[in-house]
């Protein structure tokens, strides 16, 4: 069973796949799949994507670095909405980012990050990495190693990694675990590669799991087989 445990998830798990804004259905699904996961005592922190409201490279006509800040402004736009979310629900949690000024969001102080997820609160990444030209992936490889998580957990809409394009071929088959050296080799797609990389260096696994099953947060954390798993060389 992993201790501390950080979960990327999509702005999509707020809004509905393909969907943009908040949709509470969403929401309260969230907050039910967590629950298990907090009172079981596992240290938690989320890096939120901001896909429910914008992607930078959606707005093509704009330059690249602008249109990532409001990706960017996004991402901090959800954290403040799942960490409200979370204390209206009984949770303990803080959203952090070191970008915008505003009251309810906590600088990005080690000490802090620490101190709550020691004492059980959730910790809610908005920002990203603070840098244009990057994903949430990326944000979440980051915060994982800072934080010395056990595994980075990638809440997708598929469950784990396949051998061919599950859409296309019938006899797709699911990796339940794999290496970083035989993901590279054989072109899985799991996370950018700056991401990936990132998780190779500090050899920090990365598992990949369906968000929207029910319980498949749960199973992946306490040792299930859900997903797919991949381990350092
Ligand atoms: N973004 C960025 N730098 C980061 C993280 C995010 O510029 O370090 C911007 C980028 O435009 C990205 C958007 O914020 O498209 C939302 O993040 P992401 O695409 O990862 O969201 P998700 O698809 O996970 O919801």
């Amino acid at each position: 069973m992993y201790s501390r445990v950080l979960l990327k998830l999509s702005g999509e798990v707020l809004s509905g796949e393909g969907e943009r804004g908040f949709a509470s259905e969403r929401t309260r699904f969230l907050i039910e799949e967590l629950r298990p996961v907090v009172e079981k005592g596992i240290q938690l922190a989320i890096v939120i994507g901001a896909g429910n409201i914008i992607r930078g490279r959606e707005l093509s006509e704009m330059r690249s670095s602008r249109a990532d800040e409001l990706g960017i402004l996004g991402t901090i736009m959800n954290s403040l909405y799942l960490k409200e979310s979370l204390c209206m629900n009984g949770f303990e949690a803080i959203a952090i980012s070191s970008i915008a000024g505003i009251p309810s969001l906590l600088e990005h102080r080690y000490d802090t990050i620490e101190d709550a997820l020691n004492t059980g609160k959730i910790v809610v990444f908005g920002g990203g990495t603070y840098l244009p030209f990057f994903t949430t992936d990326t944000a979440a490889a980051v915060r994982a190693v800072e934080i010395g998580a056990d595994v980075l957990i990638k809440g997708t809409k598929v469950d784990g990694v396949y051998d061919k394009d599950p859409k296309t071929n019938e006899d797709a088959r699911r990796i339940e675990r794999t290496t970083f050296s035989e993901a590279i080799k054989s072109r899985f797609e799991i996370m950018d590669v700056e991401a990936f990389s990132i998780c190779q260096r500090y050899c920090l696994p990365v598992r990949v799991i369906d968000f929207f099953s029910k319980g498949s947060l749960f199973d992946a954390i306490i040792g299930g087989k859900t997903g797919t798993v991949v381990l350092p060389d």
